[in-house]
């Protein structure tokens, strides 16, 4: 038997410490801070904690120039915490949640806002909005051994220098104890799970020649220059 094609090559995330974690598949919570469920123009009313997926190629290291992607012409930054996943369960308990946690990262869920809203006011899937090449820059993942867990600590992006989103993660409507928890009742969470988890407000668009920068309290900075528009 041979191979029809060459497979996808794993996708590999770099840590503070200089090893590679393989990232698994991507999770990413919707309006876990209350400012930005309210900028999206929904209560932010603690239902339970609602996702998307992404694929694990979306993954770009810091430093990346990505492509302005093609179809949109809204198109948004969203910075958020990453939660690396080191150790897999399914029905994890609140106690143990962050014995499952590998580690943190500052990120980037980029989206096509106009994309998302036109399927959203449909009733369709947010695929097309969310999930497309390049989508999900990631940081270098620290260690909680290096770091130890983050609850709180400011949270800030900005675009060519000046400040667009500044919360702190203990704005966060459900912490990350509670998204494991929810998650592994839907799926079993793997090692090398990306969990971002969400965005505050200021949410905004980006154009060809701007350069994002995300930044967390005691993790290295998330950052990308948006390039030309992506043939479509
Ligand atoms: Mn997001």
């Amino acid at each position: 038997m041979t191979l029809l094609f060459d497979p996808q090559p794993p996708v590999l995330a770099a840590t503070s410490d200089g090893h590679q974690f393989p990232v698994r598949r991507l999770y990413c919570i919707g309006r876990n801070y209350a400012a930005h469920a309210r900028e999206m123009g929904m209560d932010p009313d603690r239902d339970p904690p609602f996702y998307f997926t992404k694929w694990a190629e979306t993954v770009v290291p810091s430093g990346s120039v990505i492509a302005y992607p093609p179809l949109t012409q809204d198109y948004h930054f969203e910075g958020e915490m990453v939660v690396a996943i080191g150790k897999g369960g399914r029905n994890i308990a609140r106690e143990a949640a962050l014995d499952h946690v590998y580690g943190y990262a500052t990120g980037l869920d980029m989206t096509r806002r106009d994309l998302q809203f036109e399927a959203r006011e449909k009733g369709r899937p947010w695929s097309v909005g969310k999930n497309f090449e390049q989508a999900a820059p990631l940081g270098l993942i620290h260690s909680v051994s290096e770091v130890g867990h983050l609850s709180s600590g400011p949270i800030r992006l900005t675009v060519n220098g000046e400040v667009r989103q500044d919360a702190d993660l203990s704005d966060l409507l459900w912490p990350v104890e509670d998204v494991i928890v929810h998650i592994s009742q839907a799926y079993r969470l793997e090692a090398g799970d990306l969990i971002y988890t969400g965005t505050p407000a200021g949410v905004g668009a980006v154009v060809p020649g701007d350069e994002i920068v995300v930044s967390i309290g005691g993790l290295t900075d998330t950052q990308v220059t948006i390039g030309p528009r992506a043939a479509a």
